[in-house]
């Protein structure tokens, strides 16, 4: 078979209603690059009908490749595996649910042509989301930029084109708790963004509730930072200076005469809040905590039920010295 040029991965879950416009929309636009290019689907343990549809497309157009995962492991997880099997030199991250537009990819290929290898796409609009997303959103990103140790850019999504340089790095990156935009960004090279306006849906609805927000914001935050466990050292600092102001006042109020000063209501306050302070702190070391022992565990990221299309076996750690797991069958 042809080197294959471009891979075009989606990770999807649930999106029966959307795979067959994704495959229409996506072929529309690669048929333009003239060149060569291949679309990987991933199904992330979905209840409905998509991976028949995926089946469904391979045997309409040979150039879908698709995963079948062994049940729901999440959409970093999903990303990755379509990283680990694209066999294409330049990769391109997309949602199933078109609310990237395939026609900006044209423009990131071009990017990529100037010596870009990294070219993601930047927000500056979002239609069809509630306020509170918007909200929530933004203040992610910014918090994000803030506190984190790697430039992550403001209001970018997946929606990316990585070179099979970038690629090749970050499959080397086998952390569990992935933040994919942020390891992209560690990773370096020459990047740049470009625009877009985030469309609705085209069909079904979003599976991020607020539950699957904050553990994707925890994740970003412990994975590329280490300021809330420094919080603690903070706390510390503060709560010392105010104790210290205390003294004095007390030894002042003390020395002016006053007898009962302070009761037994002030010392109640004072050791609920110090407790309160001390649990939160020890809650952040566990989440870090759990995070270890989840790598430590060094279980493989995701377990394939059937890989469909693919030339070869991927080479990433998982499957080093050891032969594909059964499950994971090409055909
Ligand atoms: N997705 C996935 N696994 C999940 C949740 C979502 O593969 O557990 C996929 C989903 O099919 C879609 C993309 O990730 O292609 C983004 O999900 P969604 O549209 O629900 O999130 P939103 O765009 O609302 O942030
Ligand atoms: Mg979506």
């Amino acid at each position: 078979m042809a080197k294959i040029r471009y891979s075009i991965v989606a990770p999807c879950y649930n999106e029966e209603g959307n795979i067959r416009e994704l495959h229409r929309r996506i072929g529309e636009v690669m048929d333009q690059t003239g060149e060569t290019w291949e679309l990987v689907l991933i199904n992330d343990g979905s209840r409905d009908r998509t991976p028949e549809l995926m089946r469904e497309l391979h045997e309409l157009d040979p150039r879908v490749h698709y995963l079948d995962f062994a049940r729901n492991f999440g959409h970093q997880i999903a990303v990755t595996a379509g990283m680990d099997y694209a066999q294409g030199e330049a990769i391109i991250l997309i949602d199933s649910d078109l609310q990237d537009p395939p026609e900006l990819i044209l423009e990131m290929i071009e990017k990529w042509k100037e010596g870009y290898k990294v070219v993601y796409a930047i927000r500056s609009e979002r239609k069809g989301e509630t306020w509170f997303k918007l909200f929530t959103a933004k203040l992610f990103y910014r918090l994000i930029y803030r506190i984190t140790d790697v430039d992550i850019p403001l209001d970018t999504g997946d929606f990316r084109l990585m070179d099979r340089q970038v690629v090749d790095t970050m499959k080397r990156m086998r952390e569990r708790h992935r933040f994919i935009r942020g390891m992209t960004s560690w990773v370096g090279f020459k990047q740049t963004g470009v625009y877009y306006v985030r469309q609705e849906r085209f069909a079904g609805e979003t599976s991020y509730p607020l539950r699957k927000m904050l553990k994707f914001a925890s994740d970003a935050i412990t994975g590329f930072s280490y300021f809330p466990l420094q919080l603690a050292t903070y706390m510390g600092f503060i709560v010392a200076a105010l104790s210290g102001v205390g003294m004095v006042g007390v030894i002042l109020a003390r020395l002016i005469g006053q007898q009962a000063f302070f009761g037994q209501a002030t010392t109640l306050v004072m050791v609920l809040f110090l407790g309160g302070i001390q649990l939160i702190c020890l809650g952040i070391i566990g989440e870090y905590l759990g995070r270890i022992y989840d790598e430590v565990k060094d279980r493989p990221l995701y377990v394939v039920n059937q890989a469909v299309g693919f030339e070869k076996i991927p080479e990433i750690p998982e499957f080093a010295g050891r032969a594909e797991p059964k499950v994971g069958h090409l055909s």
